[in-house]
């Protein structure tokens, strides 16, 4: 039987990276969308040919939810029961960035709301959903070991003054690893932080031509743009248990971002 694998926000971009690196290595997936269907589909599409040109047979179910919205985050674990029956790993990928970018002498309080309830209440209550299922699951069978990984960022350490909630939310989403990770040791859960550099998807799009320059100049010592699949690679990596006394701790994928230089 396959493992499973819940990734939300993987229509698109660096989810859709993860889903088919998963997909390669033989993962069941949930792939979850807000509300570009067409783009799940294709991504469930693509994650079963990958799986098969890989010589594995999955299966990949899209579901809409919300992320930020209880009811949503209910029903999407409810929809993995009911296909899969099973829960091996939660990515926490969905986000959106600062609405509007704006300074944060400017920045307005509803545009904070909306970004927090999608790119930390969502994770912080949809791993309580996972993490209570992965329990149940532990009691049952001792030698399941589910598994938990938040996408966060290079913002949670780097600050951009005009995305200052897009920076708070990612630099709490650390504390969420930390907080699951210690939480859930004990029932052979381990929890990880994985945080992107500069990755070439429709969220940094409209920077393009500010990061190729950037880039260009030595922003990284690898000196190109991110891949979703550079991302994809190191979630399969943590979700394979090649780090099993490992727990609550960061994978940086950056190119070398963080690496201070003279
Ligand atoms: P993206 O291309 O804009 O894709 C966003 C994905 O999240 C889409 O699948 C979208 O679904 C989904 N989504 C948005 N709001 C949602 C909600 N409320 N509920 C459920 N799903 C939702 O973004 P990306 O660049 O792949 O970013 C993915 C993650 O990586 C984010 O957490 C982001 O902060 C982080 N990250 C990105 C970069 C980067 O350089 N791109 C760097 C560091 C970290 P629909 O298709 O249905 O809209």
């Amino acid at each position: 039987m396959n493992q499973v694998a819940l990734i939300t926000g993987a229509s698109r971009g660096i989810g859709r990276g993860i889903a088919l690196e998963l997909a390669a290595v033989g993962w069941d997936l949930v792939v979850n969308y807000a509300g570009n269907q067409a783009a799940a589909e294709d991504t469930a599409k693509r994650c079963v040919e990958q799986a098969k040109e890989d010589g594995h047979t999955i299966r990949a179910e899209i579901c809409q939810c919300d992320v930020g919205q209880a009811v949503d985050r209910d029903r999407l674990i409810v929809f993995t029961r009911e296909q899969f029956g099973r829960l091996d790993l939660l990515v926490n990928n969905a986000g959106i960035t600062s609405i509007g970018r704006a300074d944060i002498l400017d920045a307005s309080e509803e545009n904070w709301d909306a970004l927090m309830a999608i790119n930390l209440k969502g994770p912080f209550f949809l791993s309580q959903l996972a993490g209570r299922w992965m329990v149940e699951q532990n009691e049952a069978d001792p030698s399941r070991r589910g598994k938990i990984v938040n996408v966060s960022s290079i913002s949670a350490h780097t600050v951009s003054t005009n995305r200052g909630d897009y920076c708070v939310a990612k630099a709490g989403l650390g504390m969420v690893t930390k907080l699951f990770a210690a939480r859930l040791a004990d029932v052979g859960v381990n929890v990880y932080e994985v945080c992107p550099g500069v990755i070439a998807s429709d969220m940094t799009a409209p920077v393009q031509a500010k990061y190729d320059k950037l880039i260009d100049e030595g922003l990284t010592p690898i000196r190109r743009w991110g891949e979703p699949g550079d991302v994809g690679r190191a979630v399969v990596a943590l979700a394979q248990d090649y780090f099993p006394f490992t727990t609550g701790e960061v994978l940086n994928v950056d190119g070398g971002f963080t690496i201070r230089r003279i």
